[in-house]
This record gives C-alpha cells, structure tokens and sequence, in this order.
C-alpha cells in the first residue's frame, strides 16, 4: 500500500470535503443557484485578501492570473520593473515581453530578496516605470520577500505595485488593503487546498483606473471584461462549476480555522523544518529571508536534490520538489502550506533524513524529528492554552 503525500509548494493536499463537493451535480452558472454561490466566495475572498475590492475569479493556473495582472496595468511600450530571484520572477518579465511591454528587469542571486535598495535603485535606472511587479514569496528559491516595505518606496514613487501570491497569500501575511497594495493574486492549488484551475486576483481603485486607460490585448482573460461581470455577481465566461464547489467548502473550512492562524500555523511548521535542517547542519537557500511557504535544503555535492525527489515520490509515495533550473539538483524543498498539519510535517522530516540517509549521508535519524517536536508541541500546547482559557 503506498498513500501519496503532498509536500510540494503546489499542488497541495486537498481536504476530503473539498475533493467531494467537486461530484456534486453539476448546476448552470447562470442560475440563481450558482449566484448565490458567487456572492458567498465573493465575500470570503475578500476576507481572505483583506479587501474591500472585489476578488475576480479566473479559470486558469496562477500563471493566467499573472498575465491578466500584465494586461491590466501596462499598456504596450510602456515600462514595468520586475524583480526576477527566481523562476516565477523571471515569469513577470517574459509576460511583460510578451505583451508588448518595456521590461526593467531586476535580477539577483536565487538566494537573495527583493529589496528596498534595489527597488530604489530600479527607480532611478526606469524612472518612467508604471508598475513595479513582486513575489510575495518566490517558490523556486523559498525566499520570502518584505511586500510591505516595497509597496511603500512604490506609493512615494507614485507606482503601482503588483504581488503575485500564488504561494505566498495564506501562508504569509499580505493584507492588500491596509499595505496598500494594487494588485494581489493567487491560484488555487497551494495554500486554497483545491485542485489546480482557478486564478483569484484583486485590483485596487487605482489599478482599475489604470485599467481603464487602454485596451485589452487578452481576450480570455480580459479584467475589464470580469470585472464588468463581477457587477453582475456572474462571470463574463462559463464558470468553473465544479471547481467553484469545492471553493466554497475550502473557504469555509479556512476561514473557520482564521487566516492568522493558518498564517501562525505555517509558520511554526516553517520553523519546525529549518530547525530539523540545521540539526543536521544542512545550510538553506533562503536563511537570507525565509518565507513560510517552504524550505530549500542545500544538498552537498554527493546527492542529487532531484534523484531524492524521485526516490521519494516512487518509493515511499512522499513528494518533494527538488530544484528548478541551476538548482534542479543543489535543493530538496519541502512545502508547508494548506492542508497540512504538524503531524504530516514531522513525517516529512522524517522522510527526509531517511532519504538522506538512503543517499549515503551520515545522518542520526531522528535528530530533525526530534528538533522539529520540540516546536510544534510547543505551539500544540500553545494553542490548547489559549482554547481552554477562551472558554
Ligand atoms: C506556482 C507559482 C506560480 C505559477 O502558478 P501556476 O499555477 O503554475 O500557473 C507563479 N508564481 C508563484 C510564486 C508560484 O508559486
């Protein structure tokens, strides 16, 4: 018998209710019953954006909601700055490229963050930018970047700034209204708990107006077009029925548990697996500034980050994601974000130094473990506290 556990930074484990709600009979999207769906999901992202804009729901990966995002905001020939530490970085610019857009690219090391002072460098280098485009966490590096300090510099420069949240929004805090932030979007297969194929994205007053300067050069995927929808309560193409289903079980149960508590709650497991790590001395990629989505652990020469991907997924059904690009084979990265609770992180440490020591390192197994339970009983009790003493 072989079970199959997510650990990857996308997709994520779905919850039983969640994978259920996608049998139920299908209904039409323009009918009152699938509207008042609509209006419930409406209201919940809101709360899980920390908006008071509307959250426009795509059919498509993260990536559609990207390019929208793009489409939106700048308008051909005109100038963007984009950060690029990581493969989904690197994505902002090729969108921008591809939509006829002037891309300023900022590129840095995988292991380093997107900066204040390279933002303001970026403004000096493109002053006539109109949008500066970020990760809340990057994914392929595991580097968390500081959206909040940005979107400031972006504000006194008069800038749009654009987060792309894919992994990041649930796992890490990113308040889109009280940040000031003009563009947020995610997909659905990381920290939402759903299977892939919805986009969710959010403009401010301020992208919309921008919005409305030029036209669309996406048809599909146009914003002015959903959002016009939106006004309706409907979407401006047939909806993702079956996928919108499962979205208003996975909301509930997430807003049942409380975004500061899946936040707090990806947090400790964050902890719990860089402890782990450095029990063993392994090094991660991004101890410069780690994000709580997931952790990149540095292999030494001898192992190869994707031959232990393999090995693991093909032997023991437990899937981790080894590296992307230069990195393919330097990091194992181990998720922690969505359906995830501290027990299935201890078994994923705990496949890890199996797998290390499978791959002929001298490991103590158990030593990670160890480190890691010490964490998150700690937060166990933690919580038992606070729940006994609110009655
Ligand atoms: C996963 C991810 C993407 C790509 O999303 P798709 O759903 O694969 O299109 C983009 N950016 C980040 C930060 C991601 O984690």
């Amino acid at each position: 018998m072989q079970k199959s556990h997510l650990f990857t930074p996308g997709p994520t484990m779905v919850p039983g209710d969640v994978a259920l709600a996608g049998a139920k009979d299908m209904i039409h999207h323009r009918t009152d019953q699938f509207k008042a769906i609509y209006v419930k999901c409406a209201g919940q992202l809101k709360q899980l954006f920390e908006t008071s804009q509307p959250v426009l729901v795509l059919l498509g990966s993260g990536t559609a909601a990207m390019e929208a995002a793009v489409d939106a905001v700048v308008a051909p020939g005109e100038k963007m700055i984009s950060f690029n530490g990581g493969k989904f970085g690197e994505r902002w610019g090729k969108i921008g490229r591809n939509l006829g857009c002037d891309v300023h690219e900022v590129k840095y090391e995988w292991s380093d963050f997107a900066g204040v002072d390279k933002l303001e460098q970026a403004l000096k280098d493109c002053p006539d930018a109109v949008a500066v485009f970020c990760q809340l966490n990057e994914t392929a590096s595991g580097v968390g970047n500081p959206v909040k300090d940005l979107a400031e510099v972006c504000h006194k420069a008069g800038k749009l700034i654009v987060v792309d949240g894919i992994s990041g929004l649930s796992a890490m805090k990113c308040p889109m209204d009280e940040w000031g932030l003009d563009i947020v979007l995610t997909g659905s297969q990381k920290g939402l708990m759903l299977p892939p194929g919805l986009a969710f994205i959010a403009m401010s007053e301020k992208a919309q107006q921008k919005m409305a300067g030029h036209g669309a050069r996406l048809f599909y995927n146009d914003l002015r077009a959903q959002l016009k929808a939106d006004g309706k309560s409907t979407h401006a193409w047939t909806s993702g029925v079956s996928l919108y289903q499962q979205l208003s079980v996975a909301l509930d149960m997430m807003l049942e548990e409380g975004i500061d508590n899946i936040i707090h709650r990806c947090h400790v497991q964050g902890d719990a697996v860089r402890a782990a790590a450095k029990a063993h001395g392994f090094e991660l990629l991004n101890a410069a500034s780690p994000g709580d989505v997931l952790t990149p652990i540095l292999m030494p020469e001898s192992v190869k980050a994707s031959e232990v991907a393999k090995y693991c997924r093909g032997h023991w059904g437990i899937y981790f994601a080894a590296g992307q690009d230069d990195y393919k084979d330097k990091i194992v990265r181990i998720g922690h974000l969505g359906y995830q609770d501290h027990f299935e992180t201890i078994m994923a440490i705990a496949a890890f130094e199996m797998a290390m020591k499978h791959f002929g390192l001298d490991i103590e197994l158990g030593k990670g473990v160890k480190a890691a339970q010490e964490i998150l009983m700690a937060d166990l009790e933690e919580q038992e506290r606070k729940s006994a003493a609110a009655g």
